[in-house]
């Protein structure tokens, strides 16, 4: 109350310290990551880069990938409500390429850790539709920025015997999304009912079953669970140019979230390696002022 009819302060967290979930506030246009959550497994200074660019960098595409959805297309670069900066066309054809991923979450179904019995729960592809939306996002942005900032090792062997650096930054996303949870029957249940999050089984897997980079990386068989034939994406990378675009098209020009223009892409900034290296430090910066 007592803030009540000050100024908004806008290096103020609205969750402590010890809270436990990063978020995109788009009120805010920024990106908190409480200390409590920069801890194993998802960060750790002892972990090999690669495995953080997967952990740690792929939850900070995640919380970035929001500033591009229907919430943080409805906020200007300082967080004021504007009109949605999607042209129509571009609404229309991200609404489109939304449903892909309605469809194939609400195909899935998520199973306690230890009923074998059990025949689970299917996910609620609308309830969680932005943040799988965001789980997709943060693959690519974290596959992106490893790709551009180590591409001279990138393809060398890593700290894990007989795989790349690139596959450990893979596993590292798969680590950081399910958080390596045991899950009991009634935790799922409530889980698929309740939460903006489909189960960590089926974010450990499905964004990367949606990655093609995964299926090359890992060499897996077309027509395989990780390679499959038909794939969601909403946002792809390109690495000539180490952009980040909509995987679909639109024409017009839209000024967004993140302050920057452009005719024919969504752009979230060229080089997304040096962005979310540069939230890494900012990140550790938060941590010790902070606690
Ligand atoms: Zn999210």
């Amino acid at each position: 109350m007592a803030q009540l009819l000050l100024p908004v302060d806008r290096t103020d967290w609205v969750v402590p310290p010890t809270s436990l979930s990063p978020y995109y506030n788009p009120k805010f246009n920024k990106v908190v990551f409480p200390a409590a959550y920069l801890q194993p497994p998802v960060f750790d200074f002892q972990m090999p880069t690669a495995f953080l660019y997967g952990s740690i960098g792929y939850v900070m595409g995640h919380e970035l990938t929001h500033a591009f959805d229907w919430s943080g297309s409805k906020t200007d670069h300082l967080g004021t409500t504007v009109p949605q900066w999607f042209s129509g066309t571009a609404a229309t054809a991200f609404n489109d390429s939304a449903k892909c991923f309605q469809t194939q979450y609400n195909g899935v179904r998520a199973y306690p850790s230890s009923n074998s019995s059990s025949s689970g729960f299917q996910v609620d592809g609308e309830l969680t539709l932005s943040e799988n939306i965001a789980d997709a996002g943060g693959v690519a942005l974290a596959h992106l920025a490893y790709r551009t900032r180590y591409s001279s090792i990138a393809d060398d062997p890593s700290y894990l015997p007989g795989h790349s650096n690139t596959q450990l930054m893979l596993l590292g996303v798969g680590q950081g999304l399910t958080h390596c949870a045991l899950s009991s029957t009634q935790w799922v249940k409530n889980q698929v009912e309740t939460d903006t999050h489909a189960p960590g089984a089926i974010r450990g897997t499905v964004p990367l079953m949606n990655f093609p980079a995964f299926a090359s990386e890992f060499n897996c068989p077309k027509g395989s669970a990780m390679n499959p034939e038909q794939r969601c994406m909403l946002w792809t990378t390109n690495m000539s140019n180490q952009s980040f675009t909509s995987g679909f098209s639109w024409s017009g020009s839209a000024s967004g979230a993140a302050g920057t223009t452009s005719s024919d892409t969504r752009g979230v900034n060229s080089n997304i390696a040096n962005l979310l290296l540069a939230h890494i430090f900012v990140m550790v910066l938060h941590v010790s002022f902070k606690v």
